[in-house]
């Protein structure tokens, strides 16, 4: 298995829809998404240059975080869906938390945090039932009523469904980006919402066709092929 070659791939398609679309390459961070596998997987990945890792478990993200406690330059991401009475746990260590998708989880947050906290809002443009975040209304909603001290919105992010039908991912994508440009505009303290946090490795070059600026990889990264 060679993950340099996965990397290679990964970037030179990134770096082909960025100049499709005339965007600058550096604005899109790949977030390396772990969960599959081990700390020794990780340590090559990091040898190959990669610096942003996410995780979608409270406590293998703390085993993981304590791992690279010596490599004070990685960027670690929290994606999955975060329990209440874990918030304590990773809080200190996480720098972008992509799955803010409830009111009661940001109020812990707020409770539990000494400094800000950078968060996605997790939006669920599809409105599958099976998918968490707020529906865009509710999205839209949340920033204008909250008044959080240590609570970053930095952006939206969204998990677009499982299909291969590019105009359902090109429409969930839009339907982001729609309610980014929204929030956004209404320039209230603490949510500059700049960021979109989309793309998955099925769907990674149409949520960058749409303005992602992290995608989340996991499977074309770390898997034989
Ligand atoms: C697993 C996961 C990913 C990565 O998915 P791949 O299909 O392996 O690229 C991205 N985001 C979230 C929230 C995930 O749970």
């Amino acid at each position: 298995m060679s993950y340099n070659n996965n990397l290679q791939t990964i970037e030179d398609r990134i770096s082909k829809v960025a100049q499709k679309k005339g965007r600058d390459a550096a604005d899109i961070h790949l977030v390396a998404v772990t969960k599959t596998v081990d700390v020794a997987a990780m340590e090559k990945l990091y040898d190959l240059g990669i610096r942003h890792f996410g995780e979608n478990r409270a406590d293998v993200f703390t085993e993981k975080v304590e791992a690279f406690a010596d490599k004070s330059d990685i960027v670690w991401h929290f994606i999955g869906s975060l329990q209440t009475r874990k918030v304590r746990a990773i809080l200190p260590y996480t720098h972008f938390l992509h799955s803010l998708d409830r009111k009661s989880l940001a109020d812990e947050i707020e409770k539990r945090a000494t400094q800000k906290v950078a968060c996605f809002l997790q939006v669920n443009i599809s409105e599958e039932d099976s998918k968490h975040g707020f529906n865009a209304d509710e999205a839209v909603a949340f920033v204008k009523e909250q008044d959080y001290q240590h609570i970053e919105i930095v952006g939206l992010m969204t998990m677009a469904p499982n299909t291969d039908d590019e105009h359902t991912l090109h429409h969930v994508f839009q339907g982001l980006k729609a309610v980014q440009l929204e929030i956004e505009k209404l320039k209230i303290p603490n949510v500059p919402c700049h960021e979109l946090s989309m793309g998955m490795t099925n769907d990674f070059e149409i949520a960058i066709e749409e303005g992602a600026t992290f995608i989340r990889v996991g499977r074309a990264l770390v898997e034989e092929n």
